[in-house]
């Protein structure tokens, strides 16, 4: 390979890297203290070359492991062939793309975007276009239901039905059209839809950034029941949930004796590229996405030929090595391993989650520092993961982990736990 002599080399130690980071950047961030050099299926290394297992799996985008070697393949071959046309012309990717995932998650069509922010702007947007169009709202009246402790994303629109205190202070004012209900609560859903003016019921089938708040077994299928039987649209986002972290190809589809459930859009993001583009979709049914016409809605880089590819394999991938069943049987293993743990050990109080999708509860306030030191504690030892809303640490490990693996790390987990407690 040619080095460029221009081109700076990068930071030799961690210290200086976290300094660059710290001078040059926003602080818009508090990372726990390790700079990450390299990664390879559920593994990291630092600038020093300590190696770690990623319990985070950069917000559950890395599913497939990092730099999966199918998806860094097609990747190359396409940033060498064509990476980017805009939607002003066809290109030769995206509709073979567009057939694949239509086909992959049962839906007429697909809407395709980069972040999850810009996938839940889209489905936002679909709704309040299908509730004027279709449903026969008056003109800027469509109201979109919304969950408290939620999270979907940071633009402005989105903080707007935010709870979360940093995420909205200071950046007002907010966009108008949404209600906030308590989550996991069908009766106020129901009452909330009796408004004639609602779109759509916007909700998360698992809140992952809230700390893995799983809802009533049923709870996903009756509100899409609710949602029906009042024209209103269900949106589930999965960008955090979807693609096998829950030991389901999707959380909101697991079947259940009501037979099988689908939303009326599905939003998508994260481990629709397995982590290493952005990519995201809102996939619906052309009864819904018939509303949206040329010129209304775009993006330069949605669609555009390596997210093409890199979708693709990434989807191929989570079939071929069966991830979802996987993420549900080590998901089994480990909530079990770590129920003991908390029964033997006074610092974890609660343990809870769905498939690869897991949060300890640590015995101590959310403003406390304990579950950051823990976190610290086991990076020392070889785990990375995060705490979230104080308290409660998010396990989520890529779903091609091994049960060996999973034994090392509940390993870690417990020494790490048990020293801990003292
Ligand atoms: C991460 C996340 C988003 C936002 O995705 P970005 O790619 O960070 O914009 C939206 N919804 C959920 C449920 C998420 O977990």
């Amino acid at each position: 390979m040619n080095k460029n002599e221009n081109i700076p080399t990068g930071p030799s130690t961690s210290k200086e890297a976290m300094d660059l980071e710290n001078k040059h950047g926003a602080h818009n961030y508090h990372p726990l203290p390790v700079v990450l050099d390299r990664g390879k299926g559920v593994f990291v290394w630092d600038i020093e070359g300590h190696k770690y297992f990623d319990f985070l799996s950069a917000y559950s985008a890395v599913n497939q492991g990092h730099c999966h070697p199918k998806i860094v393949e097609v990747m190359q071959a396409q940033t060498e062939k064509l990476t980017l046309t805009s939607r002003a012309f066809y290109n030769s990717n995206l509709g073979k793309y567009e057939k694949f995932i239509t086909e992959y998650f049962e839906y007429d069509k697909v809407l395709p975007m980069n972040t999850g922010a810009e996938a839940v702007e889209t489905a936002i947007k679909i709704a309040r276009k299908w509730a004027y169009d279709v449903k026969g709202v008056p003109t800027d009246c469509a109201k979109i239901i919304t969950c408290k402790e939620n999270f979907h994303g940071r633009t402005t629109t989105i903080v707007s039905f935010s709870n979360d205190q940093d995420s909205t202070g200071g950046f007002g004012p907010y966009t108008p059209g949404f209600e906030v209900i308590e989550y996991n609560n069908l009766l106020e859903l129901k009452e909330a839809v009796k408004d004639p003016n609602v779109a759509g019921f916007l909700v998360e089938p698992i809140q992952g950034e809230a700390g893995v708040m799983v809802p009533d077994h049923d709870f996903i299928a009756e509100a899409m029941k609710i949602c029906r039987e009042a024209n209103v649209l269900f949106m589930a986002d999965e960008v955090q949930t979807g693609i096998a972290r829950t030991g389901s190809l999707l959380a909101s589809r697991t079947p259940n004796d009501k037979g099988e459930t689908k939303a009326d859009i599905l939003i998508l993001g994260k481990a629709l590229s397995g982590g290493a583009y952005p990519v995201s979709a809102v996939l619906t049914d052309d009864s819904v996405m018939k509303v949206i016409h040329p010129g209304q809605h775009g993006s330069t880089f949605g669609g555009n030929p390596i997210a093409a590819e890199v979708a693709i394999a990434a989807l191929e991938i989570v079939r071929e090595e069966n991830l979802a069943e996987n993420a549900y049987v080590l998901g089994k293993k480990f909530r079990q391993s770590m129920q003991e743990l908390a029964s033997e050990c006074e610092l974890i109080t609660l343990v809870r989650g769905k498939g690869l999708l897991n949060a300890i509860v640590i015995n101590d306030t959310p403003d406390s520092s304990t579950a950051w030191d823990l976190c610290v504690a086991m990076k020392d030892n070889g785990l990375l993961a995060k705490p979230t809303h104080g308290n409660i640490i998010r396990f989520a490990p890529p779903l091609v982990m091994t049960e060996n693996q999973l034994d090392e790390c509940i390993a870690i987990i417990r020494k790490t736990v048990l020293e801990f407690n003292g």
